[in-house]
This record gives structure tokens, C-alpha cells and sequence, in this order.
């Protein structure tokens, strides 16, 4: 096949060629005298993405969803109440994982295209006298639906409740796209992965937890082996790791946090979020909806666009990608048929998006929703042209 197959799923992304070259590199002993010169940088740099400056970080040679078990399995116990919500595939396979792993889960649900429900958060921290909540749930960026959750918002419910729970929140789909900032918001387990704002291949479960986290988890009754944070503490002390690390991950995850600082995490977020508004602005375009229900929930990595009644979502992902090399992610479970994705996020610019955009609207039409040729990549177009990101920054 000729040119490149165009990957604008919400993770795995597109690697950045120096960071793809960086983990093009001999085996190494990780066990030799110098390895930690290398390590705990990284883990210190690390942190400064989740803005965290006490508590530490935790790499693991697993997915996200690793990470999500090691954070219930290090820090509470089993039948501890947590306080979760589900409106999307993914912050359901959370919910999914705490009954699987034996919480008292008090979920609540709501519709898809919602975010966190933070005044039913508010409710029922409050009616908690007892403090039987030991930990409160949030899916930052939901992925399956394009929604993207206030976490400074639960914070001051947790606040205003004088509640003392930990705060869960799943970052997966937003740590490294979006500003997030862990000491402020008072989170004490944030969960990500190297394959989405990374720019890295699936295979580090990135976890980073806060003082009061780590402290709670030496009265945790979970019994693990593999995640477990004492065994990695005692060796990450000294710049080493209890079994295995995926050395070459490490290297390509050290040249990824160069790339980010070397671009400056706040344009990095700003980048994000004026690529996202492109995207917006062609779904404008189409005359078509995005499954976010209210701006204050879209999501600046990944929209999930709402096909018209009666056409099937799956078929457009389908068209995509037999007739144009371009994957875009597909509705899942609830959304299924119903929305397709476009994933905006990690090493994305203007004109690779306007790609994404006119192979999706080719594909729309070849499915025959009646959209206007070149009426999404138009909109985009206009609105990157007349709010040129490389010159506003010159200019100030
Ligand atoms: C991708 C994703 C996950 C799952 O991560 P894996 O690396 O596939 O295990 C969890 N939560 C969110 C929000 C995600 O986007």
C-alpha cells in the first residue's frame, strides 16, 4: 500500500519519528551500575506531567487497565464503598473492575454524553456522616464518547463535604493532552498508559500517586504480587525495578517527555485544544452533532461524532479504511452504530487532522449521509487559517 495508513483512533497514536528512533537501540543490562543515572530523572520528570510534586510515580509493564488494578489493589481493601460513575465504555470497565474486585461500588449512572455528575457526587458525600466512602471515582476523559470531566469541580464537592476519600481519577485518555494538575486538584491516584498523550506503543501502565495515597496503602488488604507499590518502591529507590522493565518503552518514554517540554506542556495543551476546535468546527460543518451533550464536556483529544438516524457508524469506519488507509475509531457498546471517533490527540498538527477530517466526510457520503462535499474540511480550513497557532504564538 502506498503513503501511510492515517491512524486517528484515540490510542494507539502516532508516534513522533524521534521517539520511535530512540527505542531503536541495542538491549540493555538493567541491572548495570548506571541505569539509575537514567531512571530517576525519568521518574521525576515524570511527575512534572501530572503535576505532582510530593508522592511518586509508578511505571508498569502493563496497559492502562494494569494500572487501574494496581491503584485498588495498593490502596484499599476489599468491600471499601467507592463512589463511581459510568457514561462511557470506559469509565464502565472501571466500574466493571471494582465489583469484579470485590468493592461496596455505589455507581451511578448517566446518560452517555454526560460527564461526571458532580452534584450527585456532592449528595452523597454529604449524606456520608459515617465516612464509609473510601474513595471517589472519575473518569477524566471518557473516551468512548468524546467527554472530558472537571476534576477541580469534585475536589471542592470533596472539600465542601470536609470528606476525607481518596480521589481516583482515570487520565489515560487526557495525561499528557490536557492540563492536569494533580497536587491542586487533590488527586491521589491518577492512571494513565504510554500509548495515547504519551506518543509512545502500549505497554506502560502509568500510575502516579500522592503522599497521602502511598500512606494509605500500608493498611491495604489486598493481596497482590506483580503491582505491588512496596516491592516497586524498594527498588525504584534505587533506580531499578522488581522485575523486568520494558527497557526500550523507558528510552522512548524519556525522549517522549523531552519532545513534550521541548514544546512546553502548556502549548502542548493549547495545541490540543485548538486542534480539537478544528475538528469541531468540520463537525459544525457537516450539520452533524457530537455525542459531548454541552461544550463544557467536549473533550480536546478525541470527538465522537453522531451519525444521522438510520445510517450505521460502523459502516463509515469500514468505508474509511478499505477505501481511504484511514482508521478512525468506532462507537462502542452503548454508541455503537451510532457514533464514529476521531482521535485528536498526541503528535497531531492542523493539516494531519484535515486528513482524518476529509477522508472521514469522503466516507460519510460514500455511506450516503447527506453531507456537503468539503463542507467539514472547509470549516476546519477557515478556522485554522484565520487562527493560526505557529503565528499567534510569535506574536506574543
Ligand atoms: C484507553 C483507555 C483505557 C484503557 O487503557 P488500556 O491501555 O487499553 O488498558 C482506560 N481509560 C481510558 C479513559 C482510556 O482511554
Amino acid at each position: 500500500m502506498a503513503g501511510t495508513t492515517h491512524l486517528f483512533i484515540p490510542g494507539p497514536t502516532n508516534i513522533p519519528e524521534n521517539v520511535r528512533q530512540s527505542m531503536n537501540l541495542a538491549m540493555e543490562d538493567m541491572r548495570a551500575p548506571d541505569f539509575p543515572e537514567f531512571t530517576l530523572p525519568l521518574f521525576e520528570d515524570l511527575k512534572k506531567v501530572f503535576s505532582l510534586t510530593d508522592g511518586r510515580v509508578f511505571l508498569f509493564p502493563s496497559s492502562g487497565t494494569g494500572a487501574w488494578e494496581a491503584a485498588i489493589t495498593n490502596v484499599l481493601s476489599p468491600g471499601d464503598r467507592v463512589l463511581i460513575s459510568r457514561f462511557g465504555q470506559f469509565s464502565h470497565l472501571w466500574v466493571d473492575m471494582c465489583e469484579r474486585l470485590g468493592l461496596d461500588v455505589d455507581v451511578i449512572d448517566v446518560p452517555w454524553g454526560e460527564g461526571v455528575p458532580v452534584r450527585e457526587y456532592a449528595k452523597r458525600l454529604a449524606a456520608d456522616t459515617e465516612g464509609k466512602i473510601k474513595a471517589v471515582f472519575a473518569c477524566h476523559n471518557e473516551t468512548a464518547t468524546g467527554v472530558c470531566s472537571d476534576i477541580a469541580e469534585i475536589r471542592a464537592v470533596l472539600d465542601e463535604a470536609y470528606h476525607p476519600a481518596l480521589l481516583f481519577v482515570d487520565g489515560v485518555s487526557s495525561v499528557a493532552s490536557v492540563d492536569f494538575r494533580m497536587d491542586e486538584w487533590g488527586v491521589d491516584l491518577a492512571v494513565s498508559g504510554s500509548q495515547k498523550g504519551f506518543m509512545l506503543p502500549a505497554g506502560l501502565g502509568i500510575l502516579a500517586v500522592s503522599q497521602k495515597a502511598l500512606d494509605a496503602s500500608k493498611f491495604s488488604q489486598y493481596r497482590k504480587c506483580y503491582f505491588d507499590f512496596a516491592d516497586m518502591i524498594a527498588t525504584n529507590d534505587q533506580g531499578y525495578f522488581p522485575y523486568t522493565p520494558a527497557t526500550q518503552l523507558l528510552r522512548g518514554l524519556r525522549t517522549s517527555l523531552d519532545t513534550l517540554f521541548a514544546e512546553g506542556l502548556g502549548n502542548v495543551y493549547a495545541r490540543h485544544n485548538h486542534i480539537a476546535e478544528g475538528v469541531r468546527q468540520a463537525v459544525q460543518g457537516w450539520g452533524l452533532e457530537l455525542c459531548a451533550a454541552d461544550p463544557k464536556w467536549y473533550s480536546d483529544t478525541v470527538s465522537a461524532i453522531c451519525v444521522p438516524d438510520g445510517f450505521d457508524s460502523a459502516n463509515v469506519v469500514k468505508t474509511a479504511y478499505h477505501r481511504y488507509q484511514l482508521s478512525l475509531g468506532v462507537g462502542l457498546s452503548k454508541v455503537a452504530g451510532k457514533v464514529f471517533r476521531i482521535g485528536h490527540l498526541g503528535s497531531t498538527n492542523e493539516v494531519m487532522v484535515l486528513a482524518a477530517i476529509a477522508g472521514a466526510e469522503m466516507a460519510m457520503r460514500d455511506v450516503g449521509i447527506p453531507i456537503e462535499a468539503g463542507s467539514g474540511v472547509a470549516a476546519a480550513q477557515e478556522f485554522y487559517r484565520l487562527n493560526n497557532r505557529i503565528e499567534l504564538a510569535r506574536a506574543s
